[in-house]
């Protein structure tokens, strides 16, 4: 286990790889590239700014979409000793002023290129905001509270690197989706991000001639690994267009990628759409999955689609930082389960599977609840300790994170993913709870019985909203449309069903599987 005393702070390799390769570079975008040195040089400015402008609260607010903001902005705001809450520009605004209000921000940096939709989307005067623009000399001007300042104005770069930093201090503050209806906030501090860096820096090396994609939005914990692992060993970000992802291969080959990070459904799709010819990527040497499970035929078609990468299967929830177990796919084994285990916990943290009471902690072959331990956990969800005494828990003198995950220990010591214990899904690699869904179409249609359900179409998944047809007919359009006022568009239904009466189980509980039924019965026979 890596001493916690002896871990480098991040930010302080990150400046180290600075110093090595300044004119290597950093992060690259289809039509300019910005090298070490003047990333930095601009995230010193933003953090010069902050410093002075944004000293009441320990949250800024990022919205932006992988542009020059995105990447100078998350590290200035590090450097200016803050911690970024990504604001996710294809979020609806209710949501975003939820995450806001929430967050308490008071300063959010915007990106040029989101600058039209901000001004659309906040309704919050009081918040300020900084824009950026890579059009302007001088990288940076201001804009107050809505009003264009008639010069560029240019921020004194935070003079020495940065500011002190507590190793309790957040990095980032994430929301993620919550039974409750509303989004819950998750802050992860640096002593948990320093433990993830010094990992991945170990087991996953990368030099400055390696090139890593950036997939992942800055709203899903898995670009923090983009972003700082990447970075912090002198490798180069690549960051593609917005439609650049949906012609992949092309993004690998033209941008000449040798690293590679997604959920498992883009890798799968790319399957699907023949994009995984034997020998396609050469220059690939690490494929990496997370976010959901890794199916054995995805992976083993990756592996010859690069014959030279590794093929990793990461896992972690967001409250674990990232990601906090590996399995490396070497094509030599197959599970029943079809999904690729999700391998053993990093040294440095702990899995074990106990009983869904919490009392036993089970033998190999049994399966059971996951929990977690070790130094890369949250301490609970932000300001709200009802949600997280459920599922933050101490044990035998440790703390535990409850998954919610169900799993089981092989022979080998290996953990494999059965699934899930509630009604928490996964939709192309986005975490949602079913019942933040279901909370948004009671409110909108004042009925109680609502069961939203997960259906696999030949080509992809989709999810239908079902309810009991009473003799009032619903008004589905203004539900699907107070759906789309709320939720992110992967959270939308895809169509209403009513149904005479929900199925319920022996104990009168909603009969979720036999729901999932019905609604395969009604498509396939429509
Ligand atoms: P998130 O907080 O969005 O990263 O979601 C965490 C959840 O994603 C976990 O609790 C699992 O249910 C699922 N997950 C993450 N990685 C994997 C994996 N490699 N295999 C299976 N499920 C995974």
């Amino acid at each position: 286990m890596l001493q916690k005393n002896l871990l480098v702070p991040f930010l302080d390799v990150f400046d180290q790889t600075v110093r090595s390769f300044p004119n290597a570079p950093a992060v690259e975008f289809v039509d300019g590239c910005l090298d070490y040195q003047q990333l930095m040089a601009l995230a010193l400015q933003v953090a010069g700014y902050l410093k002075v402008h944004a000293t009441d609260s320990p949250y800024i607010g990022l919205f932006s979409s992988r542009s020059l903001m995105t990447y100078a902005g998350a590290l200035g705001i590090l450097l200016a000793g803050k911690a970024y809450v990504p604001l996710n520009p294809g979020f609806p605004s209710e949501r975003l002023n939820v995450i806001i209000n929430k967050a308490g921000l008071t300063t959010v940096l915007v990106g040029k290129e989101t600058e039209k939709v901000w001004g659309i989307l906040n309704s919050h005067p009081s918040v300020s905001h900084l824009l950026f623009d890579s059009t302007a000399a001088q990288g940076l001007f201001a804009n107050d509270n809505g009003k264009h300042l008639s010069a560029i104005e240019t921020f004194e770069p935070l003079a020495e690197n940065r500011c002190s930093i507590q190793p309790s201090d957040p990095v980032y503050l994430l929301f993620t989706s919550g039974t409750t209806g509303q989004p819950k906030g998750i802050a992860i501090p640096h002593q948990n991000v320093n433990e993830y860096v010094a990992w991945a820096r170990s087991e996953l090396p990368l030099t400055h001639q390696d090139r890593c994609s950036q997939i992942f939005e800055m709203s899903f914990d898995l670009s923090v690994h983009d972003l700082l692992v990447t970075l912090c060993q002198g490798a180069c970000l690549v960051i593609p267009r917005d439609g650049d992802l949906l012609f992949p291969s092309q993004y690998i080959t033209k941008r000449r990628l040798t690293a590679w990070f997604s959920v498992p459904s883009m890798g799968s799709q790319m399957k699907q759409l023949g994009l995984l010819k034997p020998g396609a990527y050469p220059k690939l040497r690490q494929v990496l999955f997370c976010g959901e499970a890794l199916p054995i035929a995805v992976a083993d078609a990756w592996s010859k689609a690069s014959p030279d990468a590794r093929i990793l299967n990461l896992y972690g929830p967001t409250e674990a930082t990232i990601a906090m177990a590996l399995y490396e796919y070497r094509g030599d084994k197959q599970w029943s389960s079809g999904v690729v285990p999700i391998g053993k916990a990093f040294p440095h943290m702990e899995a074990e599977v106990f009983d869904t009471e919490g009392k036993v902690q089970l033998k190999p072959g049994h399966e059971g609840e996951l929990w977690l331990s070790g130094p890369q956990l949250a301490s609970g969800y932000f300001l709200d300790p009802v949600t997280s005494k459920a599922a933050f828990v101490q044990l035998n003198g440790k703390d535990w994170y409850r998954t919610g995950d169900l799993a089981m220990r092989d022979a080998q010591g290996d953990l494999l993913f059965l699934g899930r214990i509630d009604q928490q899904i996964k939709i192309r690699g986005y975490r949602v709870e079913i019942g933040e869904i279901e909370h948004v179409l009671r409110k909108s249609s004042g009925r109680d019985v609502w069961v939203v359900v997960l259906y696999q179409t030949i080509r992809d998944e989709q999810l239908i909203a079902v309810h009991e047809n009473f003799t009032e007919p619903l008004d589905n359009v203004k539900c699907l449309t107070d759906c789309e006022a709320s939720l992110p568009t992967y959270m939308i239904p895809s169509a209403i069903l009513s149904i005479p009466s929900i199925p319920r189980n022996a104990n009168g509980k909603l009969d979720r599987k036999a729901v999932l039924e019905l609604v395969k019965n009604h498509f396939v026979t429509e």
